[in-house]
């Protein structure tokens, strides 16, 4: 391998927001309860801006894809079916959903999506209280959507992952279930955000913690960073086709972010180009005391656990990698 692509090959997973729609309207969603502040919610990464930046012959170096995004739903997006199938090249690809769409775009997902694969169904309940949460969504769709998955040959993996609330716990043994009964490959529960009044106008949600967490109780913060950008994994771009280091990074902290980070749009890079970007900001990394508020907030090691972090980047199990977290132990409340 040459020089070149040995630096490309560090580069080892990429996050896409490929477009900022959604049919739901989620209320711990940014672009739900942020929704003034974030822009035009209907934009989408081209297509041939994807292609230029994630060139075929690149794609073998990549270890993976994931296709979710801080805005919006990667199924929405109008060439949802040519994107994905470009990146069946890379040596991972996942997609994170609320499976919300018809009947035949599953089919085509489910009977061709290769065997390093995966499908991460975000579906928080079952037919009394997944639209709960799910704001707009509909179970029929999701009903439609576990009959393709019963009948269809598939290589691809699947995994249905749940949000915990108080209004869903109950059904969490029923779903699980329901999940090996349709042959899915794996049932994660999902502690969910803390709620601020904003994410829960009507105060109707409430977290739900439970025994189902206890292994994370009670860690301590270290005066340490566990970067996952430094391990060059999950490295964002937007639908506009911003180039950031994560995914948390566009959202917070708007003022501090000049000083450390300076945008740049793919349009205007390509891969090797975003890894000397990216080079140069991790600098800051170095000290804690110095190091950018956001990075204390996300990426701060817990005591006992040298692999966990303040807020574990959850949106992807890296079980690509071989290291992934234990799935939660189903146990009765
Ligand atoms: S489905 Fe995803 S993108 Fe859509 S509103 Fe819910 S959390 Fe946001
Ligand atoms: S929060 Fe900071 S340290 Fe953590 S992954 Fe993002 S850019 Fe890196």
């Amino acid at each position: 391998m040459n020089e070149q692509n040995q630096e490309l090959e560090r580069v080892i997973g990429w996050h896409l927001e490929i477009t900022r729609r959604c049919a739901l309207e989620c209320p711990a969603c940014p672009r739900t309860f942020d929704a003034e502040k974030v822009g035009p919610l209907n934009i989408d990464l081209k297509l041939d801006l994807i292609k230029r930046f994630f060139a075929k012959d690149k794609l073998p170096l990549i270890n993976y894809i994931f296709l979710n995004g801080n805005l919006g739903d990667p199924i929405y997006h109008p060439d949802f079916h040519e994107i994905a199938e470009h990146f069946f090249a890379a040596q991972h690809l996942a997609i994170s959903t609320n499976g919300m769409i018809k009947k035949s775009f599953w089919e085509r997902v489910i009977r061709t999506w290769p065997e390093n694969s995966l499908l991460i169904l975000s579906i928080d309940g079952l037919k009394e209280t997944n639209h709960l949460y799910r704001v707009n969504s509909k179970w029929k769709m999701i009903e439609d959507l576990f009959e393709v998955i019963a009948r269809t040959k598939r290589k691809c993996k699947i995994e249905w992952k749940y949000i915990l609330f108080e209004h869903n716990h109950k059904d969490v043994e029923k779903a699980h279930e329901l999940s090996k009964k349709l042959g899915i490959d794996s049932f994660r529960l999902q502690k969910t955000r803390p709620l601020n009044s904003r994410m829960n106008k009507n105060g109707f949600l409430k977290e739900f913690n439970g025994t189902y967490f206890d292994a994370e109780k009670n860690k301590k913060p270290l005066k340490e960073l566990a970067p996952f950008c430094k391990t060059l994994d999950m490295h964002y771009i937007n639908a506009e086709g911003t180039y950031f280091p994560c995914c948390w990074w566009p959202s917070h902290y708007k003022d501090e972010k000049q000083e450390f980070w300076e945008d740049t749009n793919i349009a205007n890079l390509d891969l090797d180009g975003a890894y000397s970007h990216f080079k140069k900001f991790t600098q800051c990394l170095n000290d804690f005391d110095k190091a950018p508020e956001v990075c204390k907030n996300f990426c701060t090691k817990l005591e006992e656990n040298t692999e966990e972090l303040l807020t574990p980047n959850s949106q992807l199990n890296r079980k690509f990698l071989g290291n992934s977290k234990k799935e939660w132990e189903i146990k009765k409340d």
